[in-house]
């Protein structure tokens, strides 16, 4: 089998023309020639409106079907044409994995009156006042959909927390009291309890809700013949919920569904619990990774890059983690800015896309370009054909300097030609003297990136001397032609 390679088919800021689905159709020959096998669609339901990324997420039956919140089509197309899509890339041989937001909903059709009581939103353990009547948004009756799909909606009842009293305009956290109410107990231990994150917070302790959204999400990945999940904001949704969830979608829909989750955290102990409470049926992105990313970019020559995989999620755990670069939330303007900059992307590229372990996650703001500039896909390509033909067999590392380090991929007979040097800098131009085995004694190899020229004829003990340019990569392999 191929090298596998993720996808993330959007950035924050496409254009709210609702042709999205259509352009990821005609984008399936170009990622299948550079080896996507799997494709992570952004949250494909109605939100509050049609410039609404999906992660305000209104009703989860309204794929662009009904006129709900002044559009028939979302932000990226009707469900007649993501459908359509699902099969273009199936027909392409590449997965489709569903963005699922489960923590919140947003753009309630009528408020309701209830009882709260405000927390700190700094603890919020802590009540920083008495129990009071509020009017909140939180009725959902879908009036442009009615009863098709679903005949279910939601109240008051359905949630934990809402941030707005429409009666007094007061803003803060506003836990929802009443029997069997609460916030969930086995969330992110940020703020005292980090079940609250924005708009009406879901309690998915509530029976009828687990059902809902069971009923949903079964829906839903039937009617679109998805083949995985992606997750939203898994730290502030209660784990045995997820985990129920995540078995009960493999019970009833495909038992291989592939889940990877949403947990914004540099701690990888707090990661590694997470992934043990949820019995390691999720894959989580490598967050701490990107973070490492970002600093070697900030800081250049003055990161030891020989560290570059410390503290990660993929170092202790190699198994249950998708590796990126940058993300939707990353990129700038978005609320978890930390943006790698551009001169180390294809460093960390090749850091994700060449290495043995971790499913690498390629963004669509760094390949085709956020918000109109130019992406990176000229500088990417060679890096994902690598990994795509190249990147195969043992793995050795040659961590050698503060600035530099390298690592082969020996290579396996089933890929003809396979195996390469990779060699990264962020200081100045370098090279390592690497032995890759007597039987490749005579072979030409040659520096796929472009970024070095010559060539190089292996000795007698199939070594050279590999060489990478100041701040940037090279990726050595055999010429085959
Ligand atoms: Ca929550």
């Amino acid at each position: 089998m191929l090298n596998g390679l993720l996808f993330q088919g959007f950035c924050w800021y496409l254009p709210a023309d609702s042709r999205h689905w259509r352009r990821l159709i005609n984008m399936a020959p170009e990622l299948k020639e550079i080896g996507v096998t799997g494709i992570w669609l952004p949250p494909a339901y109605k939100g509050t409106s049609v410039f609404d990324t999906g992660y305000s997420a209104y009703d989860l039956y309204d794929i662009g079907e009904f006129r709900q919140k002044d559009t028939i089509p979302t932000k990226y197309g009707t469900a007649t044409e993501l459908q359509q899509l699902v099969a273009v890339m199936h027909e392409s041989g590449i997965r489709v994995y569903a963005d699922v937001v489960l923590n919140h909903k947003a753009g309630a059709d009528e408020t309701e009156r209830f009882m709260a009581v405000p927390v700190d939103p700094k603890d919020r353990t802590v009540e920083i006042g008495e129990p009071r009547e509020i009017e909140g948004w939180t009725k959902f009756t879908f009036p442009g959909r009615g009863d098709k799909y679903s005949q279910f909606k939601w109240t008051f009842e359905h949630f934990a927390a809402i941030d707005f009293d429409q009666a007094t305009g007061q803003t803060g956290v506003f836990r929802i009291v009443g029997e069997n109410k609460g916030f969930g107990m086995a969330v992110d231990p940020e703020y005292g309890n980090y079940d609250y994150l924005m708009h009406a917070d879901i309690d998915t302790s509530h029976p009828d809700v687990i059902r809902e959204l069971y009923n949903w999400a079964e829906w839903y990945l039937s009617r679109f013949d998805f083949d995985g999940m992606r997750l939203d904001a898994v730290k502030h949704i209660d784990e045995p919920f997820m985990l129920g969830f995540i078995e009960e979608m493999r019970k009833r829909v495909k038992s291989d569904i592939y889940v990877v989750g949403e947990y914004w955290t540099a701690d990888i102990e707090r990661m590694r619990q997470y992934l043990d409470n949820v019995h390691y049926h999720m894959q989580l992105f490598d967050v701490a990774l990107h973070f490492n990313f970002e600093r070697a970019a900030n800081e250049g020559s003055a990161f030891d890059l020989r560290e570059v995989f410390d503290n990660t999620l993929v170092q202790v755990n190699p198994l249950n983690v998708v590796t990126f670069v940058d993300n939707h939330d990353s990129q700038p303007g978005q609320a978890l800015e930390s943006f790698v900059a551009d001169w180390f992307k294809p460093l960390a590229y090749a850091l994700i896309l060449l290495r043995r372990d971790g499913y690498p996650c390629l963004f669509y703001g760094d390949y085709y370009g956020i918000a109109g500039g130019e992406g990176l896909a000229d500088v990417l390509r060679p890096l994902l054909l690598a990994r795509k033909e190249r990147a195969y067999g043992p793995e050795k590392d040659y961590f050698f300097d503060k600035n530099a380090i390298a690592f082969v991929r020996e290579g396996d007979l089933k890929y003809p030609h396979s195996g390469l040097v990779c060699i990264l800098s962020t200081g100045a131009e370098n090279s390592v003297y690497i032995e890759l085995g007597a039987d490749r004694f005579g072979q030409t190899w040659y520096d796929m990136t472009g970024n070095r020229s010559e060539q190089l004829v292996l000795d007698e003990k199939g070594g050279a001397d590999f060489t990478v340019n100041g701040r940037t990569v090279s990726v050595w392999t055999e010429k085959n032609c």
